[in-house]
C-alpha cells in the first residue's frame, strides 16, 4: 500500500484521472487533522493494485494573482503526504511557464516523481509529448485520463513501488 499525489497546474486533467482510479472510492477527508478540502483523497484500484491516491485541487478558483503561491503550498503539501507523485503536463498544451515551476519544486522535494502527459489521445500532443523530456524529469508517460488510454503503462511504473 502507497499513496500518490497527482499534482500540476490547473485544467491538465488531475481530477479526471482521479476519478478514474477511484470510481465511487470516495473518502472526504475535510476532518482530518491537517488535511483541509483543497486536497481529496480516494482509494484508488488499477487492475489489482490498490493504493491511496490525492488530488489536488481548490487551485480551480484562484485568481491569477494567487495561484502560483497556492500551487506551490498545495503541491508541497501533498508530495510531503505521499511516496510517489504523478506529475501531469497537458500534452496538447505543450509544456508551460507553470509546468517548469512544478517541475523546479518536484526535482528539489520529491522522492519519486512520474511524468505523465495528459490529453495524448490522437496526433495532436505529438509535439507536447516530445516537449516533455525537457523537464528533465525522464520518460513521459502518455496519457488520456477521459478515454482511459496508458492506464496499463501506469500499472508497469507503479507495479515496482506498490
Ligand atoms: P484538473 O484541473 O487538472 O483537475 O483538470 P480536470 O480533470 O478538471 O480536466 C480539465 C479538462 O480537461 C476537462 O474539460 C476534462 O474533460 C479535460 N480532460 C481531462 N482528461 C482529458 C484527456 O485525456 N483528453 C482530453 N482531450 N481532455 C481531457
Ligand atoms: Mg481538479
Amino acid at each position: 500500500m502507497f499513496t500518490l499525489a497527482i499534482v500540476g497546474r490547473p485544467n491538465v486533467g488531475k481530477s479526471t484521472l482521479f476519478n478514474r482510479l477511484v470510481g465511487r472510492r470516495l473518502a472526504l477527508v475535510d476532518d482530518q487533522p491537517g488535511v483541509t478540502r483543497d486536497l481529496r483523497e480516494g482509494q484508488a484500484k488499477l487492475g489489482d493494485l490498490n493504493f491511496t491516491v490525492i488530488d489536488t485541487a481548490g487551485l480551480e478558483d484562484a485568481t491569477d494573482d494567487s495561484l502560483q503561491g497556492r500551487m506551490r503550498r498545495l503541491t508541497e503539501r501533498a508530495v510531503d503526504m505521499a511516496d510517489v507523485c504523478l506529475f501531469m503536463i497537458d500534452a496538447r498544451a505543450g509544456v508551460t511557464a507553470n509546468d517548469e515551476m512544478f517541475a523546479d519544486i518536484l526535482r528539489k522535494r520529491s522522492n519519486h516523481v512520474i511524468l505523465a502527459a495528459n490529453k495524448a489521445e490522437g496526433s495532436a500532443a505529438d509535439a507536447g509529448m516530445l516537449e516533455a523530456y525537457g523537464l528533465g524529469l525522464g520518460e513521459p508517460l502518455r496519457l488520456s485520463a477521459e478515454h482511459g488510454e496508458g492506464m496499463s503503462d501506469l500499472y508497469s511504473v507503479l507495479l515496482p513501488i506498490s
